[in-house]
């Protein structure tokens, strides 16, 4: 076939082929089935014209790999395709991808308002160095739809949350708070890093971008760094042009025209992060992470499937375990979140929840508990990660969340005895086991 028959043929496919094979076309002249991983610092122009060209975004192609790596174009095109969105920017964290999308956005002294149950490295970008910047945030109850509405301001430029936040498992109505975005003229911004695209695809819910630490379920090896963000081409800039002149305004580095003019709907933002944000901070993804993050994404629906179904059942038998106080996993009747997950994640429930182990009402001999526990497990290793083949536990309230003081952690649904699974990909009847026989020795 012809490159573009190609691509329009794989465009036409469904998930799991496009895991595999979507933007690809097998290169010239080493015609490589597998992606190469373009392991070059900068590209070689043909004549100087062309790298005028280049350089005035006259011209689509490759400069620099601060910029972008042919590696990384793959990887942007094919989580875009996964999310059903119309272009992306992938860099070398999730923490970097959720930096350049709320500064982008924000723009100079814009707010923020964001759901109090965050990854604690959003918290602390949101409330302490965007905060240096003049971007300020308001943390508001995430499943009060009236708290939402009363947060946003003039300066308001995006609603933040998690699809299914952790450890506690909490479930986020997306259209409900995509409605009051956009009634207050903002888009709404899904970290999506828990759920994959296969589990939800926030896009279908309402949402305008899609974020995901790559590091997690997306790599699923627990071998790279990376992050993405999804443009999912829903949100118009130029309703309200006065509102975002970083897109609809002319600015000298971008040449005669507006960005919003050039590059349009569903394309702008990746321009303005990848050429400004990503361009001037350095957040870039190398080519070898971009690779190893494409090689996870081929077994994708695979592994999750298996670590939702898995999960499922460890939660079941969990709730019956004389020292399990609680299970905080939404797939059972009778959670909170419940009638949410069955209405977003109709494939299956995140791999990552938590357990509360039974108090004795003292702390010293509760932590004393947590850690004959937590020591105890050896096919479930202690890590502080998620979304690995590797099934994994951690103790908020030692590890993500030590920073926070008792009440803090209260209000965010974690106690001194909660413990974070994050069940991996090991056959469950031994993960289980494993849970089993050192509660049990507890
Ligand atoms: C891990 C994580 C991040 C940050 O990603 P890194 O790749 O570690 O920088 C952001 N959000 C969520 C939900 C995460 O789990």
């Amino acid at each position: 076939m012809t490159d573009a028959a190609t691509l329009i043929a794989a465009a036409d496919t469904r998930f799991a082929t496009k895991q595999v094979q979507a933007s690809y076309v097998a290169g010239r002249p080493q015609n490589t089935a597998v992606p190469p991983i373009y392991q070059s610092a900068a590209y070689e122009f043909a004549n100087l014209a062309e790298a005028r060209d280049l350089f005035a975004l006259r011209k689509a192609g490759n400069i620099y790999s601060r910029n972008a790596s042919p590696t990384q174009q793959l990887l942007e095109e094919r989580v875009a395709q996964l999310e059903g969105g119309v272009s992306a920017v992938a860099v070398a964290s999730g923490q970097a991808a959720v930096a350049v999308t709320i500064l982008a956005l924000a723009g100079r002294g814009g707010h923020v308002v964001a759901a109090d149950r965050l990854y604690g490295g959003t918290v602390d970008l949101l409330q302490d160095t965007l905060d240096d910047f003049g971007i300020t945030v308001t943390f508001v109850d995430q499943d009060d739809p009236e708290a939402w509405r009363a947060a946003a301001t003039d300066r308001t430029r995006l609603f933040f949350a998690e699809s299914v936040a952790n450890p506690v498992a909490q479930v986020l109505d997306v259209r409900t708070v995509a409605d009051i975005a956009h009634a207050a003229g903002v888009p709404l911004v899904i970290d999506s890093t828990v759920t994959t695209p296969y589990l939800q695809r926030p896009g279908e819910h309402g949402a305008d971008f899609v974020v995901h630490s790559a590091t997690k379920y997306l790599s699923g090896h627990g071998g790279s760094l990376g992050g993405v963000v999804v443009d999912l081409g829903s949100f118009d800039f130029g309703a309200d042009p006065e509102r975002w002149p970083q897109f609809t305004k002319q600015a000298d580095r971008f040449g005669p025209q507006p960005l919003w003019e050039r590059f349009g709907q569903g394309f702008a933002f990746a321009t303005l992060v990848k050429a400004k944000y990503v361009h001037d901070l350095g957040p870039s993804l190398s080519p070898f992470n971009a690779h190893q993050i494409l090689q996870g994404i081929e077994t994708l629906d695979l592994r999750v499937s298996r670590q939702s179904a898995s999960a499922q059942k460890v939660a079941e038998a969990l709730v019956a375990h004389p020292a399990v106080a609680a299970v905080h996993h939404p797939g059972l009747a009778g959670n909170p979140w419940h009638d949410l997950a069955e209405r977003y994640l109709p494939l299956g429930i995140p791999a990552v929840f938590s357990i509360d182990l039974v108090s004795t009402g003292d702390e010293a001999q509760d932590q004393d508990r947590v850690e004959r526990f937590v020591d105890g497990l050896n096919v479930v290793r202690l890590v502080a990660n998620i979304g690995d083949a590797r099934s994994l536990v951690a103790h908020p309230a030692s590890m993500t969340h030590s920073h926070l003081n008792a009440e803090q952690r209260a209000a965010a649904g974690i106690g001194a005895t909660t413990v974070r699974l994050s069940i991996g990909i090991e056959d469950p009847a031994d993960i289980l086991a494993d849970l089993e026989q050192s509660l049990s020795a507890i």
